[in-house]
């Protein structure tokens, strides 16, 4: 009879913590031994300001994530709208490796609708071979789910994947403008300004006329995405890291510039293809 005793114990207790109903306990229990009183110590009170922050980040991350997905899903259907949100978030996830291999403090992503996602970095990399490293490695993960998604399309022939491929191939041209703040212009940073004013114009040319669909494009959101970068450029022009930012092998920047080059010519090559396929079943 005694072994029956204990679970019914359990049980019990186990009812009243879930109801948050505790009248049945007996009072007198909690007076004959008080649970010992915690000392508040400092170290205490910044683990637990660090686990809630913590939690905001996670909360953040995914929680942006999936209000992204939820306004592309009532944008552009809902097969859309989370691939698109998930090529972003692979897109983001190489600039976070980047960030953790070359031990730079910088936030998680936020996903922005429409904007993509921003990562805060909390300190400049140290150099323009740092910069370049993780500038690049956003598009060569983007880059890489759109080219999977071609592949999901050339093989299933699923409508979505087209989509999905040519837009991937879409946005990261624009990204890849050689134009700071832009991953183009971060991976190419030790051109100078030059190269800049160079990305500026294919961003106005892409912005406000697309040489690909041949449409006039003038909105409210394109005029806030061209104000950010340029604020974003002058700020860059003005408060510049010093020369030896610059300082890096000759032979490191021909490399980054060639990838450079070869993911924009794959991303316009990768659009005009894709483009051309879609606009021959119509
Ligand atoms: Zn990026």
């Amino acid at each position: 009879m005694e072994s029956n005793d204990n679970p019914r114990i359990i049980v019990f207790r186990h009812d009243a913590l879930n109801s948050g109903d505790n009248r049945e306990e007996d009072p007198g229990t909690h007076k004959v031994s008080p649970p010992p009183r915690r000392k508040r110590s400092w170290t205490n009170a910044i683990v637990s300001f660090l686990g809630v922050l913590y939690k905001a980040k996670v909360f953040l991350l995914f929680g942006s994530l999936i209000f992204s997905m939820i306004v592309y899903g009532l944008a552009f259907g809902w097969a859309f709208g989370i691939g698109l949100a998930l090529i972003i978030a692979i897109h983001e996830t190489g600039h976070v490796l980047a960030n953790k291999k070359k031990h730079l403090d910088a936030s998680w992503p936020m996903f922005i609708p429409f904007l993509g996602a921003i990562i805060n970095l909390r300190q400049m990399p140290r150099n323009a071979d740092d910069e370049a490293f993780i500038g690049i490695a956003g598009p060569i993960f983007g880059l890489g789910a759109t080219l999977i998604s071609l592949g999901l399309y050339e093989s299933t022939h699923i409508p979505v994947f087209r989509w999905l491929a040519l837009f991937g191939f879409f946005m990261h041209i624009f990204n890849l403008m050689p134009i700071v703040p832009l991953d183009g212009g971060r991976t190419v940073s030790f051109l100078g300004w030059r190269a800049w004013i160079m990305g500026l114009i294919g961003l106005l040319v892409l912005l406000f006329y697309n040489p690909f669909t041949g449409r006039v494009l003038i909105d409210p959101l394109t005029i806030i995405i061209l104000a950010f970068i340029i604020w974003s450029f002058i700020g860059r022009v003005r408060h510049g890291p010093g020369r030896d930012y610059n300082a890096i092998p000759l032979l490191h920047k021909w490399g980054y510039t060639m990838l450079w080059a070869a993911l924009m010519l794959l991303s316009i090559v990768g659009y005009l293809m894709t483009g051309s396929a879609v606009t021959s079943i119509y």
